[in-house]
């Protein structure tokens, strides 16, 4: 027998609490949480390599409806941010609501009956409503790198990090220098004998304003809650005004470039490094990293920037294209994520039977990042173009959150047992959107990126200010929507079919 819910939640980090804890609040309770994993948390149980952090500001980097006035740091580390999401599961009283270790199998929308049929590794489901909060970066990706088959030695993922492997003394290559690879280097190059760091790209890097927040701070973000929305809004304020230079006027970057520019002056002597670190790409094109200790670890003795490209994987080496091998007993690949081709895709089925995979086969779209043709009563957080290059996800979770609350609303109010965006209604929308992101630094700015997908299209970020989205979002419109009430479906049902 299928376990019914009104709200079938898939996901367990930052996007699935984060839509648990608001349908509480609104005075929702049934529904559930499917996670594949054994512990909430997403990206901040996966990624727990060696130096992982935030790199927006915690204070922003946070639920605004569930705060924490005591981060220890201005960018915490991982091991908090986990707990901060462990944390609430019991201050809203989830555990009830998780199933973990259910894995989303199959999501099938039954159009007869208006409700999605899901299953799990574990059981089976029905709800009204399904919420896909499967995170854009939880599917790590590895490069087609001829050979890594036959490597006889220790290879993982940085999202998988291998903590029963000790590095101790060991011949390490770290292959990419993302925005995980320049946590995790400084870190482990100080434990092992000799790392090879394999770059393809050199990221745009500027200082990490990090620092212990005080005790004063403390006390007065949990005293005078009015000093912690400052701090926030402050952020928040700051970091807004990247958006122009990245959307509209990618000169107004030059500063920042220059301002990276010093940092690796200052932080690399030699010369030769430094050419080799330099892009050549316009800032903002890919994600501006932030730190301060990458550029020193990779002027230690006992490491090597290799700018060679990678010609396969022998057994116990990395061959470069020259031919020349690099001797390794570990592999680490920082290589990201399947952002533009999510798996779930796969396994959502629609109201023609078709997959969601398939409905993108072009591309990822959606409306409004969250409601897709073809697949009534699914929302999904951080959907196609909801990603952002300068400030905090959690802003585009929580404007989501208000769509789906009041999409919800909207449904009961009016007795609606299906809502279903217009397929012309999300093209032009998507016109759009496409048409604002030709001008924007990631699709002129001459890099390769994973912001785009095959076909060259950018289908993962949002390109104006956040505050836009959140005005978009701030509730459902009806407007651009098929809706079918419950009388509609009781007629078209079969009598033995139950209606929810
Ligand atoms: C290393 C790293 C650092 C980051 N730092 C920042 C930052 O500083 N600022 C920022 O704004 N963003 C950052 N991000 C982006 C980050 O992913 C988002 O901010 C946010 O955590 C996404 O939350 P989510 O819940 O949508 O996805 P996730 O946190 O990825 O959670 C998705 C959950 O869904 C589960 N799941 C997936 N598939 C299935 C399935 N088929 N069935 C059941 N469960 C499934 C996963 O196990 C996971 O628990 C970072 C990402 C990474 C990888």
């Amino acid at each position: 027998m299928d376990e019914h819910h009104d709200v079938l939640i898939v996901g367990a980090g930052f996007s699935g609490l984060g839509a648990a804890v608001r349908l509480r609040q609104a005075g929702r309770h049934d529904f559930v949480i499917l996670e594949r994993a054994d512990d909430v948390g997403g990206t901040w149980r996966d990624n727990d390599y060696p130096g992982a952090a935030c790199d927006v500001p915690s204070h922003l980097y946070s639920l605004s409806f569930a705060p924490n006035p005591r981060w220890s740091r201005s960018f915490s580390p991982q091991p908090e941010i986990q707990e901060y999401l462990r944390g609430l599961v019991t201050r809203y009283d989830l555990a009830p609501h998780l199933r973990l270790g259910h894995e989303l199998v199959e999501a099938r929308w039954d159009d007869t009956a208006a409700r999605w049929r899901v299953r799990t590794g574990r059981g089976s489901f029905t709800g009204r409503v399904l919420v896909i909060g499967t995170g854009p970066l939880s599917a790590p990706k590895l490069p087609a790198i001829d050979g890594l088959d036959d490597f006889a030695g220790t290879a993982f993922h940085s999202a998988r990090w291998r903590h029963d492997h000790d590095l101790t003394g060991r011949r390490v290559a770290v292959i990419g220098t993302g925005a995980s690879a320049i946590q995790f280097v400084p870190r482990i190059a100080e434990q092992v004998e000799r790392l090879t760091v394999f770059q393809r790209t050199p990221p745009w890097i500027i200082p990490r304003n990090d620092r212990p927040i005080s005790g004063l701070e403390h006390w007065l973000y949990e005293h005078l809650p009015p000093t912690r929305l400052a701090a926030r809004a402050g952020i928040y304020t700051a970091r807004e005004t990247l958006a122009v230079g990245m959307t509209w006027r990618p000169r107004l970057l030059d500063a920042v470039a220059a301002m990276a520019r010093g940092h690796l002056h200052r932080q690399v002597a030699d010369p030769a490094l430094r050419e080799r670190l330099l892009p050549d790409y316009r800032i903002g094109c890919k994600r501006i990293l932030l730190s301060n200790d990458f550029y020193p670890a990779l002027s230690r003795d006992n490491v090597e920037l290799v700018t060679d490209p990678i010609d396969r994987i022998e057994p116990h080496a990395v061959r470069t294209a020259g031919g020349v091998e690099h001797p390794v007993e570990t592999i680490v690949f920082g290589t990201g994520f399947e952002a533009t081709r999510p798996p779930v895709a796969d396994a959502v089925v629609g109201r023609d039977g078709a997959r969601l995979a398939d409905a993108w086969a072009d591309g990822m779209t959606a409306y409004r990042g969250t409601t897709v043709t073809g697949f009534p009563n699914l929302f999904l957080l951080i959907g196609p173009n909801t990603g952002l290059g300068h400030t905090s996800m959690i802003y585009i979770i929580e404007s989501q959150l208000n769509y789906l609350v009041t999409a919800l609303s909207k449904m009961d109010e009016h007795d609606i047992v299906a809502v279903e965006v217009d397929a012309g209604a999300q093209h032009a929308y998507n016109e759009g959107l496409q048409r604002r992101l030709d001008g924007t630094v990631w699709n002129t700015g001459g890099c390769a990126s994973w912001y785009l997908d095959a076909h060259g299209r950018n289908t993962t970020l949002w390109p104006s200010f956040t505050w836009r989205f959140r005005r978009l979002t701030r509730r459902f419109d009806p407007r651009g929507y098929h809706l079918r009430t419950r009388q509609e479906v009781t007629t078209a049902c079969p009598p033995q079919t139950p209606v929810p």
